[in-house]
């Protein structure tokens, strides 16, 4: 059985800001599957040890970044974690990344620094006689283990190091008078190592110094190649296109289940999905009408591309259509969202972060809306799939991937299970709604995308086995 220790910030169902503590808190369980042994290493943050405990200290640090720190084991949610209990660090109110007053802390750089450090202390010595063969590191707060395992160990002797990026956009920039406290080797500041801009930059030292790369997609690893879906590190996935591959992220089907769903009616077919539809039109407050109830589910941030859908909302409404959002994020298009939902009787807005509701809305709503700029998986997706709720998205990363689009051939044939659009533009959203709408007025299609789309296997199977093979090929040598 391969051993791996997955380094990362969040992990749900403990902590969570997006798609990437799904991943992690679903990939110990579906892994076991695969015949791999995963533990997680995750800051213990005040929130995480209430709910999982103290444990049991296995490592002690004396000085992790200017404080002393202990490592305690714990279980939570079938699977094994190993905490970092550092309170300089980790001991305080706010959210993961951000302070009270909504900014970076400004000592980021020290606290994911060390999780890379004792990611690569375990690496190297093992962890109450554990001793992990890889290291998989996820996004810009786990980048620095691979070199500080390099450090630690010669080829040959140390575990193997994947670098999973779930988002290119979070580069994990630290200035370069940090070099010495974030104890970095200085001859690796340049181009061609961690160094970006003058910076430091943590993603870039995973990308660079991993044994191998992956991304949640593989529409997304090959955008992540080109200058506009690289953010400046598009040349550095380049050089490393031999190590690079896409495995699509799966979403955990026990969780998002419409048969078992404690959050809704309950349903099986198409017909029955009519009862969460109904309760969703209550609930939101939305008028009776003929064309689609849409949702939307996500951060409102740039990425997400929420702007272009205010600006054609008027049109939808229009053509019969409907719409909830549930979101937080940026201020101002929190306020513009809320602005919209007061002015269209159509449309409804709860601003703030509700797991329940999210799940009710993916329930009842007929289409789900995701029209991002750039997704490299994009999660929404796959729960709306699984529930017989049409996705219209457009077509970028993950999105790409996971969503087969209404074209007459595809409905000919009868595999479509939603509607994409490019580019990535108000007018382009606009046709795909326009097509949303055409395709929800005619039932024997509109059903037979239903059951297409409740059929579409979105687990982690495929994916788990894809990691497996990958963990084997890397692993350490016995
Ligand atoms: P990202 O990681 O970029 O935010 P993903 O689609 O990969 O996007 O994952 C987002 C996750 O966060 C999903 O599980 C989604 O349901 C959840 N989510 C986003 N916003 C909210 C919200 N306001 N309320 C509840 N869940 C949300």
């Amino acid at each position: 059985m391969t051993r791996v220790l997955s380094v990362a910030s969040e992990c749900a169902p403990l902590i969570k800001t997006g798609g990437l503590a799904d991943v992690v808190g679903a990939l110990p369980n579906a892994m076991r599957d695969a015949g791999v042994e995963m533990r997680v290493l995750l800051p213990a943050y005040p929130a995480v040890l209430g709910q999982t405990g103290s444990g049991e200290i296995v490592m002690e640090e004396a000085d992790l970044f200017g404080g002393p720190a202990r490592v305690r084991a714990v279980s939570h949610s079938g699977f094994e974690l190993l905490l970092i209990d550092a309170p300089h660090l980790y001991d305080r109110p706010g959210a993961i990344y951000l302070g009270p007053d909504g900014r970076d802390w400004p000592d980021n750089p020290r606290r994911f620094a060390a999780l890379g450090w004792m990611a690569a202390r375990i690496g190297a010595e093992g962890a109450g006689g554990w001793h992990p063969d890889v290291l998989h590191c996820h996004d810009c707060q786990a980048g620095l283990a691979p070199l500080y395992l390099r450090q630690r160990m010669p080829h040959g002797q140390r575990p193997g190091t994947v670098m999973t990026v779930h988002n290119m956009a979070f580069h994990g920039l630290a200035p370069p008078e940090d070099l010495d406290a974030l104890r970095l080797p200085r001859d690796r500041f340049h181009p061609d190592g961690f160094e970006f801009w003058d910076h430091i930059s943590t993603l870039k030292a995973g990308l660079v110094e991993a044994d191998r790369l992956t991304t949640v997609s593989p529409t997304y690893a090959r955008e992540l190649m080109t200058p506009e879906f690289g953010m400046g590190l598009d040349g550095v996935m380049r050089a490393r296109r031999a190590e690079t591959q896409g495995i699509l992220n799966g979403i955990d089907t026990d969780a998002w289940n419409p048969a078992t769903d404690p959050e809704i009616s309950t349903y099986r077919t198409v017909r029955g999905k009519r009862r969460a539809h109904r309760e969703l039109i209550e609930e939101f407050g939305l008028p009776e009408g003929y064309g689609p109830v849409a949702v939307v589910i996500s951060r409102l941030t740039e990425q997400k591309g929420l702007d272009l859908l205010l600006d054609v909302l008027p049109d939808f409404l229009e053509r019969g259509g409907r719409l909830a959002l549930l979101g937080s994020g940026n201020a101002d298009l929190e306020q513009r969202w809320r602005e919209a939902g007061d002015l269209y009787a159509g449309v409804s807005v709860r601003i703030g972060y509700d797991e329940a509701q999210s799940h009710r809305m993916v329930a009842g709503a007929d289409a789900i809306l995701v029209p991002s700029r750039f997704e490299p998986c994009g999660l929404t997706q796959l729960y709306a799939l699984r529930y017989g709720t049409i996705p219209v998205v457009a077509l970028t990363g993950g999105l790409a991937d996971t969503v087969i689009h209404a074209s007459p051939a595809a409905l000919t044939a009868g595999v479509a299970t939603g509607v994409q659009f490019w580019p990535v533009s108000a007018d382009a959203l606009l046709d795909g709604l326009e097509h949303l709408v055409a395709l929800h007025s005619n039932p024997k299609i509109w059903s037979q995308m239903i059951r297409n789309a409740m059929r579409q296997p979105v687990g982690w199977n495929v994916s788990a086995a894809e990691y497996a093979a990958l963990y084997q090929e890397i692993g350490k040598p016995e």
